[in-house]
């Protein structure tokens, strides 16, 4: 298969190229289909880093985000690490969504204020469970406009306690509606049933 035929919109193609990408990695074509799909579709997925996931989730998220200013959060990415949030939004948000003028995405990780009366002001946010908890808490992220909610690493995310309730507790403020992509790289029965539990009804790409 080719990006062509995946439905991407013209500016998500170009970001596509023009990252060097010339096919569609297997997670890619398997996944994008359902991740575009309309209505949306939940998925479970097993993916490894390296296989090309990071792209597929985040075109997702591009692809439901509308540019409105002041900017509505319209999709959340949590993951177990900062380092890992950080390569998200630089090797991927950032590059693909080139052609997306005015698009904001902001980190949730520790150590990121918001002042006071002000909300997190961004299109997308990428952090880990516990900022990004912390924030809906607060009410600096309203998730009332969310419509994709993805968990990456999802079984390191399942093996400690906190973020596995912090997730929980997210996918619990997002509205009914929101799209949910679950990320694992392995699948051991409590993974599993978390993911069943987060995600509920969602098509499963196991491999
Ligand atoms: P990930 O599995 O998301 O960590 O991605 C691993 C690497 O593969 C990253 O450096 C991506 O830039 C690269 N990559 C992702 N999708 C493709 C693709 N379709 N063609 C070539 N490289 C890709």
């Amino acid at each position: 298969t080719t990006f062509q035929e995946m439905h991407l919109p013209e500016h998500l193609l170009k970001g596509v190229f023009q990252m060097g990408f010339e096919k569609p990695s297997a997670i890619q074509a398997y996944s994008l289909p359902r991740i575009l799909n309309e209505p949306p579709m939940n998925l479970i997925a097993q993916a490894q880093s390296g296989s090309g996931k990071t792209a597929a989730f985040v075109l997702g998220m591009l692809y439901r985000v509308t540019v409105d200013e002041p900017a509505t959060t319209q999709a959340i990415c949590v993951t177990p690490t900062r380092e890992l949030a950080v390569q998200i939004v630089h090797n991927c948000v950032a590059p693909m969504s080139v052609h997306m003028v005015g698009l904001r995405t902001r980190m949730g990780l520790a150590g990121e204020m918001i002042e006071r009366g002000q909300g997190v002001g961004a299109h997308i946010v990428v952090g880990t469970p516990g900022k990004v908890c912390d924030w809906l808490k607060k009410r600096f992220i309203d998730p009332r406009a969310v419509k994709v909610f993805v968990l990456d690493e999802a079984d390191e995310m399942c093996n400690e306690s906190s973020h596995r309730t912090n997730s929980l507790m997210i996918k619990k403020a997002m509205p009914p509606t929101c799209q949910c992509l679950f990320f694992s790289a392995t699948f051991p029965k409590d993974v599993l049933a978390f993911a069943e539990k987060l995600v509920g009804q969602a098509d499963k790409i196991l491999l």
